[in-house]
């Protein structure tokens, strides 16, 4: 059975890029009926919170990436990780090595001088003597001298390498933490990850993992490495390119499933359909369709994304996620109509959640004051004519729908002579305190009786 992993470092926020990843990863297990795990690399003590695994834990959820196994800490597998690193120094393909910082500041400078690239020099891997004093030895891997490593990757296509281009890399500190290396290699082998796919950072990580996993006789993860997501300027995308954690963009107003559709097609395509839902993306997803070339963030076109979502989700669907924003605007939900209905007269006039929520507090709150230039423009004292008229009609109406409403503006219309939008402007800005809005007459019979009429006689007063 195909198992993926997301295994995000907690050292800061969900970066869109990294969900980008674990979404692919999640496509992928979902798309072939596989397990999809999340594994947070908490191993940094140091630079690791747990404000950003809480960060990590809710924006997955917000997301709807949801994990068969998991969360998993590393922090809390360390003696597996002596076991393995143990397993490797008695099978003699790691060993402890002595060389102290002074000695190895010695080497380096040695090998730039010569105009070399620094490495280790392998001094301690055949190392039998008697073991210096005071110094706490780190374990390194033996990394084969000669032959090479292939990677068939996924998205990249074939990869070798050499394996005299790589060093004895560090398996355990000397305080005998293990490194990110090792941990990653012991987990994708106990987790019995089938499928790595990671950022293409770690594409140099992975002949080292290759070599890791074939001493301990563990099977080869196929591996798929992705490319960046770049800002406008080509640099990898980060803070100073805008919203870049996955939390500010719910905050912002986006629909979950418009993020990952945004993110989806960032870096993949199916045909040129630009809009899918989530049932879609897992359908279509595949690696082959993974662009091998990074991709550019572009904030204008995630909006859009977001927009198409807003205008094609149900009000119901809509008044799920907009709830949250109308209680920070202190809306009482109880005080007005029904927030599906809210929501569905407004779908076509939003780009976010947030943009929807302004304008949705007229139906909950009265307003303070009116748009200046709107009721300048439209209240007074030019409307009062047909605000009275309006309002003593209105109050006559039996029948409180939007087409009754319509009727009565027509009626006063015709009665005074004048346009449609001669009644129709005022009782917008008496109604709603603005001048731009949906169809006023949907919009007073969402308000209900009471509250246009209300309305309309603060403005007449
Ligand atoms: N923890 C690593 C990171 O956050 C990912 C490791 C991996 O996917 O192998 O970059």
């Amino acid at each position: 059975m195909i198992k993926t992993r997301f295994a995000p470092s907690p050292t800061g926020y969900l970066h869109i890029g990294g969900v980008r990843t674990a979404l692919y990863s999640w496509l992928f297990a979902r798309r072939h009926g596989g397990q999809f795990v999340l594994r947070i690399e908490d191993t940094d003590r140091e630079r690791s919170t747990e404000e950003s695994v809480n960060a990590i834990l809710e924006g997955m959820a917000w997301l709807g990436l949801d994990y068969d196994e998991g969360p998993f800490y590393q922090t809390h597998r360390f003696a597996r990780y002596q076991e393995v690193i143990q397993q490797l120094l008695d099978s003699g393909h790691a060993y402890y090595c002595y060389a102290t910082k002074e000695e190895l500041d010695q080497l380096r400078a040695k090998q730039e001088a010569r105009g070399e690239k620094p490495r280790y020099d392998r001094r301690y891997r055949d190392f039998t003597g008697t073991p210096p004093q005071g110094v706490d030895p780190v374990v390194r891997f033996k990394n084969p001298l000669d032959g090479e490593v292939v990677i068939d990757d996924l998205v990249k296509g074939r990869v070798v390498i050499r394996n005299e281009e790589l060093d004895d890399l560090i398996i355990a500190r000397s305080d005998g933490t293990p490194t990110y290396n090792l941990t990653v290699v012991v987990d994708d082998w106990d987790m019995g990850i089938t499928h790595v796919i990671r950022g293409d950072d770690h594409l140099n990580n992975t002949p080292r993992q290759i070599n890791i996993l074939k001493a301990l006789g563990a099977p080869l993860p196929k591996y798929a490495h992705i490319p960046m997501v770049l800002g406008p300027d080509g640099k990898r995308l980060s803070k100073r390119h805008g919203a870049v954690s996955v939390l500010q963009y719910k905050e912002q107003g986006y629909l979950p499933e418009a993020l990952l559709n945004y993110l989806v097609r960032l870096g993949w395509s199916h045909g040129d359909q630009e809009i899918f839902t989530v049932d879609e993306m897992i359908e279509y997803f595949s690696l082959d369709a993974v662009n091998n070339a990074p991709s550019t963030f572009n904030e204008e076109k995630c909006l859009w994304v977001n927009q198409q979502h807003i205008q094609r989700s149900s009000g119901a669907h809509l008044a799920r996620h907009l709830a949250p924003f109308m209680a920070e605007r202190n809306c009482d939900l109880e005080q007005g109509p029904d927030l599906a209905e809210v929501a569905a007269l407004l779908r076509e006039r939003s780009r976010t959640l947030v943009e929807m929520a302004d304008q949705a507090i007229y139906f909950y709150q009265d307003f303070d004051a009116y748009d200046e230039a709107a009721a300048k423009k439209h209240l007074r004292p030019v409307a009062l004519e047909p605000l009275k008229l309006l309002r003593d009609r209105l109050a006559e109406l039996g029948e409180w729908t939007a087409e009754a409403i319509h009727g009565v503006i027509q009626s006063v219309a015709q009665t005074l002579e004048v346009g449609m939008g001669k009644v129709g402007m005022p009782l917008r800005v008496a109604l709603t305190g603005q001048g731009q809005s949906p169809s006023i007459d949907q919009v007073a019979a969402l308000l209900g009786k009471d509250k246009s009429l209300a309305r309309l006689d603060r403005a007449i007063e």
